[in-house]
């Protein structure tokens, strides 16, 4: 177990040498190293300096996305579709869309006094948001692809809603681009979530640098892990983020191990 615990004390020394900010994208409350850094709820950069109206859109919505709200969210995201005129706030609905399906999916199977009926319920709620998201990360895409000039902004968005559509390929050619245009900050992100959803044999080498930049560095590290079957270190790491760090993309993850874990006997 030594080596879960230094990645905890690593995980502990970046969350304190960050900075809490609200994300101008999404509305979230997150970490950045400085003026600029990756939010941990929708992994958009964000710059400080930058209007924040987007995220505030989103102020009604933050609050309810709990476990235990997931049907007034979904109806508050809702309302909010006809706002999605612009690619970044088609992929922030996405993500929403995303982290709602995965709660009422986590209602399905965890709420051990649940009924038949409560479960089926739950079963097709997941379903119907997981369409909602898809929905959204595709409208995103269209849009981008009416623009006639990409900034590395979009160019990071096309990368990074191809990436939660699991379109590796696409996802490729825009991180291509955006390598081409050599900015630090959408590179380096990029490249890591690339080498790790791509399962390069050497995706740890882009992981490790980004540890004192980014808590979802880690998140990335435990699929790293799982890719190198070390399920119980990835375990560790996930769920000490998700008690401690803003970071629903984990919880999803950390479910997924620990039936996979469960499927197989194991513990
Ligand atoms: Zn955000």
């Amino acid at each position: 177990m030594a080596s879960d615990s230094k990645y905890i004390t690593l995980i502990k020394k970046t969350s304190q040498s960050l900075f809490p900010i609200i994300c101008n994208n999404c509305g979230s409350k997150t970490l950045i190293p400085n003026n600029l850094g990756v939010c941990t709820v929708c992994e958009l950069i964000i710059i400080k300096e930058e209007s924040d109206s987007q995220g505030k859109l989103f102020e009604t919505v933050i609050p309810l996305l709990t476990k235990n709200s997931v049907i007034e969210a979904s109806k508050a995201l809702d309302g909010l579709s006809k706002s999605a005129t612009t690619p970044s706030i088609s992929y922030i609905l996405g993500v929403f869309y995303g982290i709602l399906s995965d709660y009422a999916y986590f209602n399905l199977n965890y709420n051990g006094k649940g009924f038949m009926e409560e479960n089926s319920s739950n079963k097709y709620l997941s379903l119907d948001l997981t369409s909602k998201s898809k929905e959204f990360f595709f409208r995103a895409l269209k849009l981008i692809s009416k623009l006639e000039q990409k900034g590395n902004d979009i160019l990071y968005l096309e990368f990074m809603t191809n990436i939660k559509l699991g379109r590796i390929f696409y996802a490729l050619n825009s991180l291509k681009a955006l390598n081409a245009n050599k900015t630090e900050a959408y590179c380096n992100y990029a490249n890591m979530v690339y080498a790790v959803e791509s399962k390069r044999k050497d995706s740890e080498s882009f992981v490790k640098p980004m540890f004192s930049t980014s808590l979802n560095s880690f998140f990335y590290l435990s699929k790293v892990f799982t890719q190198k079957k070390k399920l119980e270190d990835a375990i560790t790491i996930l769920k000490f983020i998700n008690e401690n760090v803003n970071m629903p993309i984990s919880y999803a993850y950390l479910i997924k191990l620990e039936s996979m874990v469960a499927a197989a006997g194991f513990n």
